[in-house]
């Protein structure tokens, strides 16, 4: 593919190859490398039937990208969203290698999804959806080839589900094949809270760099998810002031911050966002301004958390960030070049290859848990992630000073560091011409 065939932002695909342009003329990539990661290993699209509960028979359409496997297995959730598309899969399984290369995990990247809205799907229909899934996908996944995990709107219990549909075609119980289980089904305690935990790590180190006082400093976070929830929990246990939270249907918003384990047992209660305040068991509502989304981004805190999905962040709207340090707990929330722009600014980037790599950084332990059929304390899986997440964000910080990049670009480059002496290991041009 050419540099001009990547320049479109709706090419999910394409912008973040630019990254990979971007990154690779500072890690002096060999060209073999740079072209192998161009092109995905596999692309495999299905069809889905689903009987739904009215009689009715439904098709779906879903894919599975495996993007690269040198240094692992492929390793990547499966994301249930009605936007899904093909591009985008790629994108992701993308970065998946790349986050997978960042944390020296031994894994490949890879990435799933189904075009369907799971909002106004029933249990029961989702269930035979999730399992018609694997039914297709099973030939190209497994525990040696490629590992499956949750992503957006899928949950455990859906990963429970893939795994028993698998252990059936397999003829035997595989908990190996996927990751984010159940921990009843294999799961690993302390994965539920990974994603947002692994974020947290990296910002109690830059807290370091900047001495900030947690109590003079205001947060926001675009989506309340699985990730979001734990990470704002953790903040506002030591001071942090969160002042905005949303989800698909908008934002709250007050200065003075929320009391967050309110906003969580709301959301869990009721599955709405709201300003809930409680203690000694009494709830009370507490006075809130709504937000939109796109008005959430643009207010003036200290500290921005896009959570939510991709693109948000662009060159529309990227001069009017007030924030000075984003996190990017969704995968993709700034294009490349909002990103440049943000640059200019001084805004500090953890970017989501780092940020968000607390996620599959748990998944590699649940899996090798699974393997070796031994299972770790929620205390050891959190000690052990928050010494990669320490070690892999000052290894970036350290090339970001090296580099004189943004945070983003060294990211990239430790990760095609990592990734080039993988192919250089199995010989390259210069290798096999000279043993000609
Ligand atoms: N979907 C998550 C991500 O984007 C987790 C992937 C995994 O655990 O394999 O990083």
């Amino acid at each position: 593919m050419s540099k001009d065939d990547h320049e479109s932002e709706n090419n999910l695909f394409a912008d973040a190859l630019r990254n990979l342009d971007d990154a690779a003329e500072y890690a002096q990539m060999h060209p073999e490398a740079l072209e192998r990661l161009r092109h995905p290993r596999s692309v495999f699209e299905v069809s889905i039937p689903v009987r739904m509960d009215d009689g009715e028979l439904k098709m779906f359409n879903g894919y599975r990208v495996l993007h690269s496997a040198i240094r692992g297995p492929g390793k990547g959730g499966i994301r249930y969203h009605p936007k899904v598309d093909l591009n985008e899969v790629k994108a992701l399984a993308f970065w998946m290698t790349c986050k997978c290369a960042v944390m020296g995990i031994p894994f490949g990247g890879a990435k799933g999804g189904v075009v369907v809205n799971p909002l106004k799907m029933s249990r029961r229909e989702l269930e035979r959806l999730s399992r018609g899934f694997i039914q297709r996908i099973s030939k190209v996944i497994g525990p040696d080839t490629d590992i499956p995990a949750p992503d957006i709107y899928t949950d455990s219990m859906i990963m429970g589900w893939m795994m028993d549909e698998y252990s059936k075609i397999a003829g035997k119980s595989t908990p190996d094949v996927i990751t984010g289980k159940p921990i009843a089904l294999g799961g690993s305690l302390g994965r539920q809270d990974a994603t947002g935990r692994g974020a947290y790590y990296c910002l109690k180190e830059h807290e370091k760099q900047r001495g900030w006082k947690p109590q003079d400093v205001r947060v926001a976070i675009q989506g309340f998810g699985n990730a979001a929830q734990p990470l704002a929990r953790l903040l506002d246990e030591d001071g942090y002031h969160i002042v905005a939270v949303s989800d698909v249907r908008g934002g709250i918003y007050r200065p003075e911050g929320f009391h967050v384990p309110g906003l969580i047992k709301a959301m869990q209660e009721h599955r709405e966002l709201k300003a809930m305040h409680y203690e000694d068991g009494l709830a009370k509502l507490i006075d809130c301004d709504n937000v939109s989304n796109e008005e959430l981004l643009e207010l003036d805190v200290d500290i921005l958390v896009p959570a939510a999905i991709e693109n948000v962040i662009t060159a529309e709207n990227a001069p009017r960030i007030k924030a000075d340090t984003i996190v990017e707990v969704a995968n993709g929330p700034i294009t490349v070049d909002a990103q440049k722009i943000l640059n200019k600014k001084g805004t500090f980037v953890i970017p989501d290859i780092l940020a968000n790599a607390g996620g599959v950084t748990v998944s590699y332990f649940e899996w090798v848990q699974n393997r070796a059929g031994f299972y770790w304390s929620e205390e050891e899986v959190n000690q052990k992630l928050h010494q990669k997440m320490r070690t892999e964000y000052h290894n970036v910080f350290e090339l970001s000073q090296i580099h004189d990049t943004d945070m983003r670009t060294a990211a990239y480059v430790q990760a095609l560091t990592r990734i080039e002496a993988a192919f250089v290991a199995q010989g390259t041009r210069d290798y096999f011409a000279e043993t000609n």
